[in-house]
C-alpha cells in the first residue's frame, strides 16, 4: 500500500482525529489541570494505566497531536516536545546520562549545545569532542562508560557534514545510543532513522515553525534502540514495551521534573506552521543555491560553505544523504573587507540570529554566537574570524541576489 506524503499527512493530521464542528486545526487547549469524574480514572492516568492528560506540564491535548505530527516527518515510533529546542537537548543529558557517564560528540555543533556539554563535565559526565567528518576519530573516541554519540546533520555555521551513515554502523555493532540533531535538515531532507539514529532531536524554532513566532523543541524516539540494554532506566520505568522505556524516562525526569514545557499556544503555532514545511524548504532551498553559486564567483568573496557546491569537502555525503543542500550559507570576505559594513550595506537581508526563517537573516558568527567559545574553539570548528552566516529566506531569488549584489558593491 503506498504511504501518503509527508506533505498531505501534515496538513490533514489534525482533522483526522475528529475534531469537533469539523474543524481543521485542532484547539488550542489552554487548560493547565485535567479533571475527571471518577477519582479512579485520575489514579489510573498518574499511573500510567489508562491515557489522559494530568497537568499541562507533562502535556496537553495539543502538545500530543504536534508531537505526533513529528514522529510523522521523522518516521519514529514517538516523540515528546519541550518549550524550546535546548529544553530538548538538556532534558536528554538530564534525564540519560549519570556521573561517571561519557558522551562522543561532533565537536561541530550548535553554541548552546557545546555550552551544555560544558556544564555537564561539571556535574562528572565526560565529554569528547572530536572530528565527526572522521569516523576513525570517531571510533578512537569510545570508551567503555560511553552511552552516546552526539551528532548534527549540516554543522552551523560552517556547514560541515559528519559521517553519518559510518557513526550509525559503529553505534548499532557497540548498541550505544545514537542521537542526532536534525534542526538544519528536518524530517524532510534528512531520515536520520535510515542511519540507525536512536534519537533524533529537532528545535521547533527554526524550519519546522518557520515563521519566527514561536520556540519549540522535540526529541523523537525512532524506536530502533533496545532500550533494555541500556542501564540507566530507572527500575520503574522498566516494565512494559521496552519501546517506550526511554522516552518514559524523558518525559517524567526532564519534562516533568525539570519542566522546560511547550504551551498549547506555541504548540499550536508551530504546528500550523508545519502546513507549508515542504514548501518553504524546497524554496529555501533554492534561493541557497542560487546565492552560494552567485557568491562563489563575486571577486569580493574569498570562500564559500554551502554542501550543494561541487568543491564543498561533503558535497557527496550530502548529495547521496539529503532531498536537499539546506539552506545555510556562510561566507568569507577577501581580506580587507568589512562584513559588518556588508551586513549593513543590505536591504532585505536583516541582521539577526536565528535560523530556518521565512525572511533571510545573517550574523558575523565569530563576535556574536561564536563569541564566548574563544579563538582556539572556533578554529577547531572551522569558523574563520570573518564568517558571515546566511540562513536564507524564502524571498523572490532575484530579489535575494540583487540585493546582495549591490551590497558588495558598495564595499
Ligand atoms: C537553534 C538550534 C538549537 C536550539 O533550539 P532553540 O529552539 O533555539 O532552543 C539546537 N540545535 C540546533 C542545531 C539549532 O540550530
Amino acid at each position: 500500500m503506498s504511504q501518503e506524503g509527508i506533505t498531505t499527512r501534515l496538513v490533514h493530521a489534525d482533522r483526522r482525529t475528529n475534531l469537533e464542528y469539523g474543524a481543521i486545526h485542532a484547539p488550542v487547549h489552554n487548560s493547565v489541570p485535567y479533571g475527571y469524574d471518577n477519582c479512579q480514572d485520575l489514579v489510573d492516568v498518574f499511573q500510567g494505566k489508562q491515557a489522559g492528560q494530568a497537568y499541562a506540564r507533562q502535556s496537553t491535548p495539543t502538545t500530543d497531536l504536534l508531537a505526533k505530527k513529528i514522529t510523522e516527518l521523522e518516521s519514529g515510533h514517538n516523540s515528546l516536545v519541550f518549550g524550546s529546542g535546548m529544553a530538548a537537548v538538556t532534558a536528554l543529558f538530564i534525564a540519560l546520562l549519570k556521573s561517571g557517564d561519557h558522551i562522543v560528540a561532533s565537536r561541530y555543533l550548535f553554541g548552546n549545545t557545546s555550552s551544555v556539554f560544558a556544564t555537564l563535565s561539571g556535574f562528572g559526565v565526560d565529554v569528547s569532542l572530536i572530528d565527526a567528518c572522521d569516523i576513525n576519530e570517531v571510533e578512537s573516541a569510545l570508551q567503555p562508560n560511553t552511552k552516546m554519540v552526539f551528532v548534527e546533520t549540516i554543522a552551523n555555521p560552517a556547514t560541515q557534514i559528519v559521517d553519518l551513515e559510518g557513526i550509525g554502523e559503529i553505534c548499532a555493532q557497540r548498541k550505544l545510543m545514537y542521537i542526532v540533531d536534525n534542526t538544519l535538515t528536518t524530517g524532510y531532507l534528512y531520515q536520520a532513522k535510515n542511519h540507525g539514529a536512536s534519537l533524533v532531536v529537532n528545535s521547533l524554532s527554526k524550519y519546522f515553525g518557520g515563521h519566527g513566532n514561536a520556540l519549540g523543541g522535540s526529541v523523537t524516539d525512532t524506536g530502533l534502540y533496545d532500550w533494555s540494554e541500556y542501564p540507566n532506566i530507572y527500575e520503574g520505568y522498566r516494565s512494559g514495551d521496552p519501546r517506550n522505556w526511554g522516552l518514559t524516562q524523558v518525559k517524567k525526569k526532564a519534562l516533568r521534573d525539570y519542566g522546560g514545557s511547550l504551551s498549547s499556544t506555541q504548540a499550536h503555532l508551530l504546528s500550523a506552521g508545519s502546513d507549508t514545511l515542504a514548501l518553504r524548504m524546497d524554496r529555501q532551498c533554492g534561493n541557497a543555491m542560487a546565492l552560494a553559486l552567485f557568491l562563489d564567483s563575486h571577486p569580493k568573496v574569498a570562500k564559500v560553505y554551502y554542501p550543494g557546491l561541487s568543491s564543498h569537502p561533503h558535497h557527496l555525503r550530502a548529495k547521496s544523504w539529503f532531498k536537499d543542500f539546506g539552506a545555510l550559507v556562510s561566507f568569507d570576505l577577501v581580506d580587507g573587507k568589512d562584513g559588518i559594513a556588508f551586513l549593513d550595506a543590505c536591504n532585505i537581508v536583516i541582521n539577526a540570529t536565528h535560523l530556518g526563517d521565512n525572511r533571510t537573516l545573517a550574523l558575523p558568527v565569530a563576535p556574536t554566537i561564536y563569541f564566548e567559545m574563544g579563538l582556539e574553539a572556533r578554529r577547531k570548528s572551522g569558523i574563520s574570524e570573518g564568517m558571515l552566516r546566511c540562513s536564507i529566506g524564502i524571498e523572490d531569488s532575484a530579489d535575494l541576489i540583487a540585493d546582495f549584489e549591490q551590497a558588495l558593491d558598495l564595499i
